[in-house]
């Protein structure tokens, strides 16, 4: 396909964070050209993050040195409840919004189509166009990072339920009794296996006393810690962090086991930055532990593979949408 000026062709996907805006350009193939990356701060108002959208977005196209003009649209995965027909972000937690009309905002601050949907919805789509080029038609994606997502696809489509909720896998409740969630229940798989989850009961642990090389890295508080400093104490041997990870592997694999009983996908693909961080230390467990729990006519044949996208699933899902969306809108 010709890059043509007066003929808006590249593709914009923006992964929307509670703490970070990562966006890219892609071509219409899907070919990613260039990204831009600046912090959220939800803090300072919807105004001023409405306007970091857009910063992220202009960023990351002038990065590949194109203008606004070559942009054919932008494809967004944001946080919490979405309406993708208004393009309205209806509940957000994380960023303490209710009811932005965040489509109409970002069209009028960039002059082009703007598309959204949930995050994880988002990064299966990208997922499931990029790296599953058999198009398997039953698939479930679990994204672990700093909280737990789904995205479920049921006869080659994304199924997003009555209330446009479905996915929430992150809440589905595996050990009654267990620790706190972010929703207000306890033992959910995110309050398990998350970043998050996983960060506090590492630093549980050291305050009981557990003895583990991350304390030597980054201070007894363990501060600023991140999946990779975990990646780097696993490497060297460290017992500690080897049995909080395999908990949290072997959750995830229960989880998986769940999915794989109710709806029998034929491809579960694991995916986010704890996956991205920790692949060789988790994924082996997870498949053996959900090969375990799961009904074995159910197992038979089913693929638990990890995304290779990594942190990119979000943007390249988002690119998908505007290409599907822009095409729609041409017809
Ligand atoms: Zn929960």
């Amino acid at each position: 396909m010709a890059d043509n000026n007066d003929n808006p062709q590249y593709l914009v996907g923006v992964d929307f964070g509670g703490t970070k805006i990562y966006a890219g350009v892609f071509k219409p193939s899907l070919q990613l050209v260039g990204t831009a990356r600046i912090s959220t701060k939800p803090q300072r108002g919807v105004d001023n993050v409405v306007e970091r959208l857009a910063r992220a977005v202009r960023d990351a196209v002038d990065e590949c040195d194109l203008d606004m003009k070559q942009i054919r649209g932008v494809g967004i995965g944001a946080p919490g409840a979405v309406d993708p027909d208004d393009g309205c972000i209806l509940f957000a937690p994380n960023l303490e919004w209710k009811d932005v009309p965040l489509k109409k905002e970002l069209e009028k601050a960039l002059g082009v189509p703007v598309f959204l949907d949930n995050d994880c919805n988002i990064s299966m789509l990208g997922v499931y166009e990029v790296e599953l080029e058999a198009k398997p038609k039953n698939v479930i994606g679990i994204f672990i990072g700093t909280g737990i997502g789904g995205g479920i696809v049921i006869n080659g489509e994304m199924y997003s339920g009555f209330n446009r909720t479905a996915g929430e896998v992150g809440h589905m409740v595996l050990e009654t009794g267990g620790p706190k969630c972010g929703c207000g229940n306890n033992g959910c798989f995110e309050a398990l296996a998350s970043r998050t989850a996983i960060f506090r009961r590492l630093r549980e642990g050291v305050k009981d006393g557990e003895k583990t090389m991350l304390t030597e890295m980054l201070g007894k508080d363990l501060e600023d810690m991140r999946s990779g400093d975990l990646r780097k104490a696993l490497k060297r041997g460290d017992k500690f962090a080897e049995k909080i990870i395999e908990e949290a592997a072997e959750y995830t694999g229960i989880a998986v086991a769940n999915l794989m009983n109710i709806l029998n996908p034929e491809v579960v693909v694991l995916g986010g930055g704890v996956m991205e961080a920790l692949e060789d230390q988790m994924l082996a467990i997870i498949v053996e532990t959900a090969m375990d729990y799961a009904m074995s006519g159910t197992s038979k044949g089913v693929k638990i593979i990890a995304s290779k996208l990594g942190d990119d699933a979000g943007i390249t899902g988002g690119a998908v949408l505007a290409r599907r969306e822009t095409r729609k809108s041409a017809k």
